[in-house]
């Protein structure tokens, strides 16, 4: 023993934790690499490295984490009255906002999805991209997500046939596509999507909102004002309130009002801005009175307002009193977004848990990485994030096939038949929505807690800063429609017309994978067969109203049957061994005999895996017998 009395610890002496290291999440996150390992093509895979891999760097430099901790730290603001009382109507967004969507405008986050520069994984590639940006940035990727949502739906009515559009909406349509698919941010739209109203966002039918035809006359005699794209202003005046509007500081929205003609929804389109009369190079908005910003519990950089409208002019978009189908499409573009959005927060918070547990050390002088208690914890959460990694490109991949001009008509890798691929969609859009955002919440409270005390801190160094990860994530279950409405979705598409051929396609989708891909990687799948069977007795036999009751059962159900095929297909691919202990694990949830083989697995044994799915290090892990 030392005679020198060891000197106490003061503010500047003593230990200090080294700063954990986030690393680029292209090369660190093993789940993602082997995601995409999964669904990309070699060609394009290698082809798409070098820049997802620049653009990971990117959304980690110091300029990039400037820019969201600047958003963070000034909130929008609004300004409703000048000094003297006069009114105003201005929204104030901060720098580091302004220039995290410049860049998502130039980096194509949403121009590259109808690039069609990889056919069918066309939308793989976009939403990989997107994947890697979503812990930085500052929640820019709502907007880009309403603005994907409405390219999609105004693409879709340029093309529809059956429309019949009159030469000056064609063009103003034409006009706002070209802007909403640009990269160039002096020219690109973003837009809002606004249907929420005080009675109610989960049900639309009670909008209060009303469009009013208006005669030439009264156009002649209303504003002159262009949009901001010189477009005339539409025909329809709208007066009413939106009560949750996030992409305030949009070009553009889409938005369900009613008119005289029907007491059902109808969908509109308005530039959200337009030249003011007096001077065509300042802009003001068109008929919109923000009345407030909400204050959230995270999301703090983006501009959530209520909303006033109150002669806004708008276009009719497809048929009167058919808005809820007319914007589908707006939200099944967004719902994936939402899916994509869930597992990439997931995927950051798990990278600074990661980077965290190389640094910090318990037990005495043991890196937490060396602990096993810890490292199960992190491991449940890695085996659920590969789960979920999977379903939400797996609908990404649904999506760019059905996008393609020429639908294949040829099987693809994952998808044995062509005819499958819309109906899966359907289906399963809603279904990863809500699954993977309910992960993403629960996964990140676990993040928190394991970076201990730091883990509930506003941390400086923004890209540590879990607890806003965690706090921005809550919103993941709840906008686009909570958990409850894509239960009641998924009874729809599962009762509705068309749930005949939507099982058939679950069926035989899931019974090719046992067949042609799971089989060879040695696992017995059996209780995938049994659960799709059990799926389909429900349907048969259960009422609407039973379903709905069971809806969140029935989500998981469905949930774990396609993440397990996809799990088991990929361990199949490489006989990978960790690939393999995680389809296991899944497999493990509804399969009773093998829950109970891992349930008597030596600890050690155990543990050794658990290190293995968390750091990948090529630990050495014994091989064992067991039923697989
Ligand atoms: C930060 C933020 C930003 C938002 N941005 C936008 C936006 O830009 N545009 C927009 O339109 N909306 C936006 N929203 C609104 C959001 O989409 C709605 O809050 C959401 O759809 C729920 O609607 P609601 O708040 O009216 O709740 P309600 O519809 O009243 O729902 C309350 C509860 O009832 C449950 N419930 C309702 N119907 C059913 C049912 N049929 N079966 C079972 N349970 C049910 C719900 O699950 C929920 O738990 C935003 C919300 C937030 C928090």
């Amino acid at each position: 023993m030392s005679n020198v009395a060891p000197i106490p610890s003061s503010a500047s002496h003593g230990f200090f934790q080294a700063k954990p290291k986030l690393e680029n999440q292209f090369h660190e996150d093993s789940s993602y690499s082997r995601t995409l390992d999964f669904f990309l093509p070699t060609a394009i895979r290698q082809s798409t490295a070098g820049p997802l891999a620049q653009f990971g760097a990117k959304v980690l430099s110091p300029q990039f984490l400037l820019w969201l901790q600047n958003a963070e730290q000034q909130p929008p603001t609004l300004v409703l009255r000048n000094s003297f009382g006069s009114p105003r109507n201005e929204l104030v967004t901060s720098e580091g906002w302004r220039c995290s969507q410049d860049f998502a405008l130039r980096e194509g986050l949403v121009a590259s999805g109808y690039e069609n520069a990889h056919g069918v994984h066309t939308r793989l590639v976009q939403f990989a991209k997107i994947h890697l940006f979503c812990g930085s940035s500052s929640s820019v990727t709502c907007p880009a997500a309403m603005q994907d949502g409405a390219a999609k739906l105004i693409r879709a009515q340029l093309r529809d046939p059956s429309l019949v559009l009159d030469g000056k909406t064609r063009a103003v349509l034409e006009s706002a596509y070209k802007r909403l698919t640009s990269r160039d941010p002096s020219q690109a739209w973003t837009s809002g999507q606004w249907m929420t109203e005080r009675p109610g966002g989960s049900d639309v039918s009670a909008t209060e909102t009303r469009a009013k035809l208006l005669s030439e006359a009264e156009i002649q005699r209303g504003s002159q004002a262009v949009a901001t794209d010189g477009s005339p202003l539409g025909p329809w005046s709208v007066d009413g309130f939106k009560w949750f509007s996030s992409a305030t500081d949009a070009n553009m929205s889409v938005f369900l009002a009613k008119t005289a003609a029907s007491d059902r929804v109808s969908l509109f389109f308005a530039p959200v801005r337009r030249n003011t009369d007096c001077d065509a190079s300042l802009t003001e908005f068109n008929g919109v009175f923000p009345q407030r910003l909400k204050n959230k519990l995270g999301t703090k950089a983006l501009p959530t307002a209520e909303l006033e409208l109150k002669g806004m002019r708008a276009y009719l978009l497809g048929k009167e009193g058919s808005g809820t189908k007319e914007i589908s499409p707006v939200l099944n573009v967004t719902r994936v977004h939402n899916a994509i959005g869930s597992v990439g927060g997931l995927g950051r918070g798990l990278a600074i848990s990661r980077a965290f547990a190389r640094v910090r050390r318990a037990l005495g002088s043991r890196l937490l990485t060396d602990v096993p208690a810890h490292v199960r914890g992190m491991a449940h959460q890695h085996v659920e994030y590969r789960g979920h990694n999977m379903m939400a490109f797996f609908v990404a991949y649904l999506l760019g096939i059905t996008e393609q001009d020429e639908p294949s008509t040829k099987s693809l890798p994952l998808v044995a038949s062509p005819s499958w691929t819309s109906h899966l969609l359907r289906l399963l859009t809603p279904v990863a929505k809500a699954m993977t955002a309910l992960a993403a919440v629960d996964g990140l409270r676990f993040c928190m807690e394991s970076l201990g005390g730091l883990g509930f801190l506003e941390n400086e160094d923004v890209e540590l800063n879990v607890a806003k990860v965690f706090r921005d994530a809550n919103v993941l279950p709840i906008w686009e429609g909570t958990t409850d409405v894509m239960a009641a979705d998924t009874v729809r598409v599962l009762k509705g017309r068309g749930a005949k051929e939507v099982l058939e396609a679950l069926n035989g989708w899931t019974n090719s994978i046992i067949a042609n891909e799971a089989a060879s990687a040695g696992l017995d799948l059996k209780a995938l067969s049994t659960e799709v069977k059990l799926v389909g007795e429900w349907i048969r036999e259960k009422d609407v109203p039973e379903l709905l009751y069971r809806g969140r059962e029935l989500l998981e159900r469905l949930n774990w049957i396609v993440t397990t095929s996809l799990l088991a297909a990929d361990a199949a691919r490489d006989g990978d061994a960790v690939a393999m202990e995680v389809a296991r694990r899944w497999l493990a949830r509804r399969d009773k005999s093998l829950a109970e083989s891992l349930a008597v697995q030596p600890w050690e044994e155990r543990a050794r895996w658990d290190r293995e799915i968390v750091c990948g290090e090529g630990a050495k892990v014994e091989t064992r017998s067991s039923k697989m």
